[in-house]
């Protein structure tokens, strides 16, 4: 059984940090380790949820668990995932308002845990009819498909999602699940070429090995993980409490339930071989020109792409180069040097690999796609803000994608400075004067095909353009972001190369002549390759001026994150913060600096405060008045006046204290969780 408050011992934990007496980045961890060790993971701040990581199952997930929420007031339930789910999905039959939910914390925490949570909680409550089922089952499918080809082992989590995604789950008005939608975000693609000390590259690889059938083991050339050298470079073969074989079943049985026939999965599958194999094609070099050292290296995966072992040895060893000289365009062949091949096969496999991963994401979306309009619930399940030993040009991408939106409608807050990310954003994304991606950008545009000096041009036009900006720090080999979230060490290396992230266009055109109509499909794209697929030669001042500026990845991360934001705009949001208590991932291990660093960062203290002087719960008039008009005979039926006085003869009927709510412009806010739940019993008592 549950209880609100653990009775008998001398210091309680609170259920709500609201209420603790004294509110300090250590009070905060004290009540988080208190609970942890009873083996509660979960504690409100308000409406908001922290999550901690226990690492063991408990046991507080069962059928019993799943009717207790259903409905529930949260003041009589202990917390729990699932009332936010049960929140969100009444909130969303209620008002007919889109809901969504921002997981945060850093790697490793339990956000896809929790997101996973959610998912399951949301399918079994909702109603259902046979074809429901089905919509059910792609909802719950897609998770062991999209990780096994976008999860990895790292050295903070042995599950960690190497991409971002938002899934909506669109509801008819009676709540029956009708269809769903996948983004996904920032797949980690150079996993499939480099991986650091520990780690695996992803998990759809190891499971191929693991678990191929004889038919597969002889069409797809597959064999041990350690003869393929871009598994082999890190060495680590095996995950604990992981069994390959096992889950590669269970992503062929999700590939099924998607609708992806048997024939396309070996396509699928052949690609991830073909990438294997690729990767043991080796250089080395005689002048200033790579040579492929055994060309029989290159039959296999030639075989494999559908292409002739010929034109696959040509394009890692040279390149085509568009040069222009005034009004004459001549194609030029450029031989590479070693460095440069091998640069060119791992691009080449993590494009294939990134084209793959976006195909699966399209079949789930095919398999879920409804053109009826309904309303929605999004799960917002991001690689939250990273910082590593090293942080490159990936760890700048994610850190910035770390936005949330704060509407303060015209109420007086008390500044926090928690929320003051603005200032940060614009040292990133201005146009005007110019941030960082601007910076990058224009420097991508001019760089030299071979991008050498690229990242030193690029270092130098920072220093002159943010060099003095306050949140700004340059160092030797690299920048310093003061997020709000932490200090960020950036090492320069490949910002340039990363963020123009061309797949070279030559390599399109081979992997276009395949004789494997899926491989070619996968590459039928002549609307991005103009774009994208000519690494910008020549006259320069020309390029610049062109309106079809080349696509950088950086320029795609922030039409995704300003995407992202409008759609979370048009939701009612809801948060859970998730935190990892330990690096060890044993169960009632309690790192105190460990949490309290994410405390500090994830701004709890703030969020009580916030939530403490501040309006916690905020409703549109007229959503307002759909639902309380009836406290009042003055309201009720008609009404004449404007939304605001309305709202307060409605408050004055119940007795509201006037500290306990403001107006704001176009929503009413309501102080303390429990005034909500009082003006919801006065309307319980009218029906
Ligand atoms: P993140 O997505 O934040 O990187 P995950 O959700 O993948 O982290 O969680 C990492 C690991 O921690 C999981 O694989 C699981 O072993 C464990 N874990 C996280 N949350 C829970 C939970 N609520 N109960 C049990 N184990 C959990
Ligand atoms: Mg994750």
């Amino acid at each position: 059984m549950y209880h609100w408050q653990i009775e008998g011992s001398k210091k309680t934990s609170v259920d709500d940090m609201v209420l603790l007496t004294k509110i300090t980045e250590d009070a905060i961890t004290d009540n988080l380790k208190r609970r942890l060790m009873e083996d509660k993971i979960y504690t409100y701040i308000g409406p908001v949820l922290v999550a901690v990581n226990p690492f063991k199952q408990l046991p507080y997930f069962g059928e019993k668990e799943l009717e207790m929420y259903q409905g529930a007031a949260t003041y009589e339930v202990p917390p729990h995932i699932y009332a936010v789910a049960d929140t969100m999905y009444r909130n969303m039959l209620i008002d007919s308002d889109n809901q969504c939910v921002i997981i945060s914390g850093e790697s490793g925490a339990g956000k896809t845990v929790s997101a996973k949570f959610i998912m399951n909680y949301i399918t079994k409550v909702s109603q259902g009819s046979y074809k429901v089922q089905h919509i059910k089952d792609i909802i719950l499918e897609s998770n062991p498909l999209l990780e096994a080809f976008g999860n990895a082992k790292t050295t903070r989590n042995n599950n960690s999602s190497r991409f971002g995604k938002y899934i909506e789950i669109q509801f008819s008005r009676g709540g029956e699940p009708l269809g769903g939608k996948i983004s996904n975000f920032l797949l980690e693609k150079s996993r499939v070429h480099s991986l650091n000390e520990g780690e695996r590259s992803f998990h759809i690889f190891y499971q191929l090995c693991a678990g191929a059938t004889k038919t597969m083991v002889e069409q797809l050339g597959i064999t041990t993980p350690d003869y393929f050298q871009y598994l082999a470079q890190s060495g680590v073969y095996k995950v604990d409490n992981m069994n390959d074989a096992h889950d590669f079943q269970e992503t062929l049985n999700a590939m099924s339930v998607m609708g992806i026939e048997e024939d396309t999965q070996m396509d699928i599958l052949r690609i991830v071989a073909a990438i294997l194999h690729m990767g043991n094609i080796t250089f080395a070099e005689k002048g200033n020109a790579a040579y492929i050292v055994s060309p029989d290296y290159l039959q296999y995966p030639a075989y494999l792409l559908g292409v002739s072992a010929e034109s696959l040895g040509q394009k890692l060893v040279s390149r085509v180069f568009d040069s222009k000289w005034g009004s004459q365009s001549e194609r030029v062949d450029v031989t590479l040097n070693m460095e440069q091949a091998q640069f060119t096969r791992d691009a080449w496999t993590k494009g294939l690999y990134a084209r793959l991963f976006d195909y699966i994401v399209d079949m789930i979306n095919q398999a879920m796609m409804t053109d009826a309009n309904l309303i929605n619930l999004g799960i917002l399940d991001i690689y939250g803000f990273e910082i590593f030993g090293k942080n490159g040009f990936e760890q700048f991408c994610i850190n910035y994608s770390e936005q949330e939106e704060y509407n303060a409608e015209g109420i007086q807050w008390k500044p926090i400075k928690y929320f003051d990310n603005k200032i940060v954003c614009e040292l990133i994304e201005s146009k005007r004067p110019p941030g960082i991606m601007s910076i990058l950008d224009d420097t991508c545009a001019t760089m030299s095909a071979k991008s050498e000096g690229a990242d030193e041009d690029f270092h130098r036009k920072m220093e002159s353009l943010v060099g003095t900006h306050p949140h700004y720090q340059k160092f030797n080999q690299g920048f310093m972001i003061k997020h709000y979230a932490g200090n960020v060490s950036y090492h320069i290396d490949s910002f340039c190369e990363k963020n123009r992230d061309v797949l070279f266009s030559d390599i399109i055109e081979v992997m276009q002549s395949s004789t494997n109509p899926f491989i070619c499909s996968l590459f039928n794209d002549s609307a991005q390759t103009g774009a994208m697929g000519r690494p910008p030669v020549g006259n320069t001042k020309a390029r610049h001026e062109a309106k079809g500026r080349p696509t950088t990845a950086g320029m795609k991360i922030r039409t995704q994150a300003n995407e992202l934001v409008t759609t979370l705009t048009k939701c009612v949001p809801h948060y859970i913060r998730c935190i990892k208590p330990n690096e060890t991932k044993k169960p009632h291990d309690w790192d105190s600096q460990m949490v309290k660093h994410q405390v500090e960062y994830l701004g709890l203290k703030e969020n009580i405060k916030v939530k403490r002087a501040g309006f916690a719960y905020r409703r549109p008039f007229h959503k307002f008045l759909q639902r309380y008009a009836i406290l009042s005979s003055q309201t009720w039926p008609n009404w004449h006046g404007s939304p605001q006085e309305a709202i307060n003869v409605i408050m004055a009927t119940i007795n509201m204290d006037t500290e306990q709510y403001q107006i704001g412009r176009t929503k009413v806010f309501i102080k303390d969780p429990e005034s909500l739940y009082m003006i919801e019993e006065c309307r319980e008592r009218k029906l």
